[in-house]
């Protein structure tokens, strides 16, 4: 803050006005730390540009007027006022305009706790009762809601990502304006869809807002309706598939591709159901279920490749039975990796917070492994290739010249390792590959 403080003075001692602006001033007063700051000034950019000429600046918002100013090592957004015009596409408006007053500014934010400003000089700028709603922990938008979202309908999803970061209601009349208008939330960008989507999935309030919001977050993404009311009728199970699924998002740690994991393990679910004799449910092959299309909706949010590789391998696995024994976790670590692996006894142990607990058994079992894991890889224990004590070039040097019969042979110490019937020494491991007559 102190920084922002120079660069605002920066500005005001040039002769114009300036303010800090948005999430910053929101956040400031949430007694949060601002992930950016955004300062709104009479200045055009070329002023700014003026001000700051002996610093790094980033004119990549010049158009819109915005200079992005290095200072001190931050990064400060610095806008002139603007208005904005019509908007057709429903996303962005077709112009802007600079303006000369802070009230135009203001009024063209999203929310009113988003539509503060703040300077030495004036103190907190405050048209809307943003701070009031902020006490209360209200999300309102400025002006009419359904106006507002159907100019831009990406300010939906902003207010369910903040009602589950913040933990904040949703006022009636925005609450009705986002019913009327949610059908336009098809006409926003997959990228951003996706990034308020992973941002409302790492909110402390997920699984509520999941819920509660269902029918619209089923706009962006369909194929998460059939969840909702979706009973399970299976005593291992007290929720129904979207309620369960919430407890698992709250339950596992607020990182984008264990959030989405969760979201997405059981989506399958609904496709896979039958009931036998007894009247109870079953779910057979949901996990691959799952998995395709978990894939086919990342694919389509445009998601990175590495997160939709972590997601659609936690979800493949999720529901499979692992013995607590270190030679059948070594060959889980082999497979998936260390990190992968942890993810998954993570997802394993948040699905099983919204289940029934029964006796505990479940419970008992999981805590069993996850002692068995953390005992493996707290001792070094060997479990992968690059772990163990011989390398093809060892087997080559015995003569043996084929690639594919190095693997076989590597792998086949590997396993005997793993199940503990040679130690991880490289003299023990040759003469057990002798006595094997592998080498
Ligand atoms: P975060 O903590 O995620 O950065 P933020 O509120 O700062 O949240 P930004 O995207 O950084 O969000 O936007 C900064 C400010 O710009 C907001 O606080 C709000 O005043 C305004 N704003 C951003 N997006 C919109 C929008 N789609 N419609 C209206 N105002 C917006
Ligand atoms: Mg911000």
């Amino acid at each position: 803050m102190d920084i922002a403080k120079k660069v605002l003075q920066k500005i005001l001692d040039a002769g114009y006005e300036a303010y800090l602006v948005g999430g910053c001033v929101r956040d400031y007063l949430l007694k949060k730390i601002p992930k950016d700051f955004d300062i709104t000034t009479n200045a055009l950019p070329e002023d700014i540009e003026k001000v700051f000429f002996d610093y790094r600046i980033i004119r990549t918002g010049i158009k819109h007027g915005t200079v992005t100013v290095i200072f001190e090592n931050e990064a400060f957004e610095i806008t002139t006022y603007r208005r904005d015009g019509v908007y057709s596409d429903h996303r962005r408006p077709d112009q802007v305009s600079f303006s000369t007053s802070l009230v135009d500014d203001l009024a063209r934010r999203d929310f009113t706790i988003n539509a503060m400003a703040y300077n030495e000089i004036e103190g907190l700028v405050d048209f809307y009762e943003g701070q009031k709603d902020l006490e209360e922990g209200i999300l309102r938008c400025v002006g009419t809601p359904a106006l507002r979202f159907k100019e831009d309908a990406l300010r939906m999803l902003r207010l369910l990502r903040f009602s589950s970061e913040l933990g904040f209601k949703v006022e009636e009349q925005t609450v009705q304006g986002l019913f009327e208008q949610k059908s336009l939330l098809e006409k926003v960008s997959k990228e951003r869809i996706s990034e308020e989507c992973t941002k409302l999935l790492c909110g402390n309030n997920a699984g509520k807002v999941v819920v509660r919001w269902i029918d619209v977050l089923g706009v962006v993404l369909p194929e998460i309706l059939p969840m909702k009311g979706f009973k399970q009728r299976n005593p291992h199970h007290k929720y129904d598939v979207l309620c369960h699924t919430a407890v698992v998002i709250d339950s596992i740690p607020a990182i984008p591709h264990l959030r989405w994991a969760a979201l997405l393990h059981d989506i399958g679910k609904p496709w896979c159901y039958t009931v036998d004799k007894r009247g109870i449910g079953h779910f057979y092959g949901h996990a691959n279920e799952s998995e395709i299309m978990a894939e086919m909706i990342l694919k389509g949010l445009k998601m990175d490749r590495d997160t939709i590789k972590k997601v659609t391998t936690l979800i493949r696995y999720h529901d499979v039975r692992m013995e607590a024994q270190p030679a059948i976790v070594k060959e889980w670590l082999c497979k998936l990796g260390k990190e992968t692996f942890e993810d998954l006894l993570l997802l394993k142990k948040a699905d099983l917070a919204g289940q029934n607990p029964l006796n505990g058994k479940k419970d008992r079992k999981l805590a069993e492994l996850c002692n068995v894991t953390n005992n493996i890889l707290e001792s070094g224990q060997c479990y992968q290739l690059k772990d163990l004590k011989i390398n093809g070039n060892d087997l080559i040097e015995y003569g043996v010249k084929d690639g594919e019969q190095v693997g076989r042979i590597l792998r086949h110490a590997l396993k005997n390792v793993m199940k503990d019937q040679v130690a991880n020494e490289k003299e023990e491991l040759l003469q057990f590959l002798k006595e094997g007559r592998l080498i």
